[in-house]
């Protein structure tokens, strides 16, 4: 008889602790508190609205046995499939993604290699579907580097040139399901976000999970250690390749969303971290291996070579706190370097789109043209050092330095040239400023004129506007 029992399709509970069930579909039934909860979260607005729909639209073929709006176009959803597969077979030979690296991110260049060969081995395999052959093993990477030594930059610089979905999490914000934070599964819910819900794109795409050493395993725990060693437990699964439901549109599951299954066998793992102390840890296996008697001699060898981290093996991990079974499934292991200031001068100018160019180009809207000498670029790579942040402290050294000179320069159109000098940068003098060609300034004054005038037109009749309106309304 228990079949004949109606129950609410969300929460389970029957006609009797729910109160009246109403049927909405032949069999199906809904109870008065989950009807609440769907109208409420329903999208209020129109364009709340078209955007769940957008949002929902890959998913609605047949989820949970109904329709909502209306079914994809199945032709167009195989095209698209053809599209994805297209685009990973004709992912570029290593030595092109790393030329492409290069235009990006200066040195590192041991990391690049690894990684265009790596990316090359995983996108031919996903696209002749390969995945499976056993002797084959995934190319997930653990990469060991300072803080803004360019780990994320190259992740996303990789990502964006092979056109595949990036999701980037950190992992200290991860725990065990079931406990206060983001549960592991979420980072394919991000990647889903990330594909613009199309499932298959997902599927192919890269994960970044970011402050990997922050969940090895506590040295002494007398509690559970639910964002330790559990979390690289729960990682294992995902890592390897299997199917997740994750909820769609929304970062945690509960019954109102929707879920969908992503297979994550041909998503690419990137993991990266500091490992602050991992150096240590080398330096005392090579002193321990390779010496009976002169430990202080060599200790002192290693203590200043400054490339210890290439060194680094699977042993040393483990001690750190990484346990087997996750270092397993990241078969690919490698370290970059810390930026040293030549290197930093040379983030500054050289990329394709280095910092600098990018005020080049802004003041040259202005038709001014902006120099810097070296000793300048050396002084803001020793400023950006000290803050022992790598790279990431350049924009914000540049932007404090530049912020005057993009307020004044544009108030004289007679500015044809700055400089800025090392003593600038050191806060001892001004800028070398140079006075454009006599004949160009009527002109470009004229132009400026005109756009305050205009600006000030512009203004003027706004305010007659709201003058008029406030006294309509007053009326
Ligand atoms: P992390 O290693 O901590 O992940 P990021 O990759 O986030 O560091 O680096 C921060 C920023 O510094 C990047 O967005 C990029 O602009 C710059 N950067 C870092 N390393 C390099 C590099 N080797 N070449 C060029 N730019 C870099």
């Amino acid at each position: 008889m228990a079949e004949n029992i109606k129950k609410c399709m969300v929460c389970g509970r029957s006609e009797e602790t729910a109160g009246k069930l109403t049927e909405f579909q032949s069999g199906m039934y809904i109870c008065q508190d989950c009807m609440k909860q769907a109208y409420d979260s329903m999208p209020k607005t129109k364009e709340e609205y078209e955007e769940m729909m957008r949002q929902m639209q890959p998913f609605m073929n047949g989820f949970r046995g109904f329709r909502f709006g209306q079914a994809p176009d199945a032709s167009k959803k195989e095209e698209e499939e053809e599209d994805i597969q297209l685009n990973l077979a004709d992912v570029p030979a290593p030595h092109v993604i790393k030329q492409r690296l290069d235009d990006f991110v200066i040195g590192q260049d041991q990391a690049k290699k690894v990684m265009s060969v790596a990316v090359y081995n995983h996108y031919k395999r996903v696209a002749t579907n390969t995945m499976d052959d056993i002797e084959i093993e995934k190319s997930n990477m653990l990469m060991i580097g300072p803080t803004g030594s360019g780990k994320t930059y190259l992740v996303r610089t990789i990502a964006r040139m092979l056109e595949v979905p990036l999701a980037i999490a950190d992992a200290t914000s991860l725990t065990e399901a079931g406990y206060i934070g983001d549960d592991i599964e979420s980072v394919i819910s991000k990647l889903l976000d990330a594909a613009g819900g199309n499932v298959k794109k997902a599927e192919h795409g890269i994960v970044f999970i970011d402050e990997i050493d922050k969940i090895a395993k506590k040295k002494e725990t007398r509690s559970r250690d639910v964002s330790g060693e559990s979390v690289q437990q729960g990682m294992l699964k995902l890592l390897e390749g299997s199917e997740v439901e994750v909820p769609v549109g929304a970062s945690s599951k509960n019954a109102m969303v929707p879920l969908v299954k992503v297979n994550t066998r041909n998503i690419l793992f990137i993991c990266g971290g500091a490992f602050p102390g991992l150096e240590e840890i080398i330096r005392n296996r090579l002193t321990e291996s390779s010496s009976i008697g002169f430990n202080a001699e060599l200790k002192d060898e290693y203590k200043d070579d400054p490339n210890i981290l290439q060194k680094v093996t699977i042993e040393d991990l483990r001690e750190f706190g990484m346990i087997p079974e996750f270092l397993g499934r990241l078969p690919i292991v490698f370290s970059l370097q810390a930026l040293d200031q030549d290197m930093l001068v040379s983030i500054l100018k050289d990329p394709k789109n280095a910092i600098i160019k990018q005020y080049q180009k802004l003041l040259a809207l202005d038709e001014v043209n902006l120099e810097f000498d070296d000793k300048a670029l050396e002084k803001i790579a020793e400023k950006a050092m000290e803050k022992k942040t790598g790279a990431r402290a350049l924009r914000s050294t540049l932007e404090n330095l530049m912020l005057d000179i993009m307020y004044e320069i544009p108030k004289d159109p007679n500015i044809g040239k700055v400089t800025i000098t090392g003593d600038y940068v050191e806060g001892k003098g001004a800028p070398l400023i140079e006075m454009r060609d006599i004949e160009a300034v009527p002109k470009i004054a004229e132009e400026k004129k005109m756009e305050s005038d205009t600006d000030s037109e512009e203004k003027k009749e706004e305010s007659e506007m709201t003058a008029n309106r406030r006294e309509y309304l007053e009326v």
